[in-house]
């Protein structure tokens, strides 16, 4: 798979190019890309914002530096375009499994007051948000999903069986986890997990789940029902 992310600030993107960047670029299975709009801007001081038309508070990200950003991208016409917005459609786990099956993924980052309506209608095919409330930038809202779509792909992070079996792969949170030692401050790993009978283990973890998502998260039991 290739992400191409598209960004004025590129020197956010520090704290995935040592971890996913590294270990995709290793694995041969997911390559990432970050590209810098201001490289793309036509004005003589690579301006790449302005006011809004009919007025309003801050800037607006121009269309011409991003417009030229993304079709100069390889392939950009059967990428999958995705501009991150809080006006998008909730980011979820089912996204992030579908996501995943594509080849080529092209991630715009806004900032400001966010981009100018016409390169979203010309170029982009679909609007994503990381939740609601408003970020000043969509870098951290990409990052968390070149995060959560990459440890998908198989081969790239390791840990495919696990990603199976966790929170929201179920629609229900992840059970309760235990490792050594067995006791910690007087708190005991339970029992059934010692036992050996997976069979008590599988009941015990499916009822926990069960218990931690009506507590938390019961919203997800309606869904599922
Ligand atoms: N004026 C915009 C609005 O009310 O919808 C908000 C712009 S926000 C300050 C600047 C940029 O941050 C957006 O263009 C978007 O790329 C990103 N952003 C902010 N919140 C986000 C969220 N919840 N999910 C995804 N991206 C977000």
């Amino acid at each position: 798979m290739r992400i191409d992310i598209l960004t004025l600030f590129p020197e956010m993107f520090a704290p995935i190019k040592e971890s996913i960047l590294k270990r995709g670029a290793e694995s041969g299975k997911l390559e990432i890309n970050i590209i810098n709009i201001r490289d793309y801007s036509k004005d003589k001081h690579k301006k790449c914002d302005d006011y809004t038309f009919g007025g309003g508070p801050g800037m607006l990200m121009m269309p011409q530096p991003i417009y030229d950003a993304i079709t100069s991208i390889d392939g950009y016409k059967d990428a999958r375009k995705i501009y991150l917005s809080p006006k998008g459609k909730i980011f979820n786990q089912k996204m992030a499994s579908e996501l995943s099956k594509n080849n080529h993924i092209i991630l715009l980052c806004g900032h400001y007051e966010g981009v100018d309506q016409r390169v979203i209608d010309l170029l982009i095919d679909e609007e994503i948000s990381v939740g609601d409330y408003v970020l000043t930038g969509g870098e951290l809202p990409a990052m968390i999903i070149v995060d959560a779509v990459s440890r998908l792909i198989p081969g790239v992070l390791g840990g495919e069986l696990s990603a199976e079996i966790e929170t929201f792969s179920d629609g229900l949170l992840e059970y309760p986890q235990y490792t050594k030692p067995r006791e910690f401050m007087g708190l005991e790993v339970p029992e059934v997990l010692l036992s050996g009978n997976h069979q008590k283990i599988d009941e015990w973890r499916k009822q926990k789940s069960l218990e931690l998502t009506k507590n938390n998260r019961p919203d997800l039991l309606d869904k599922n029902n």
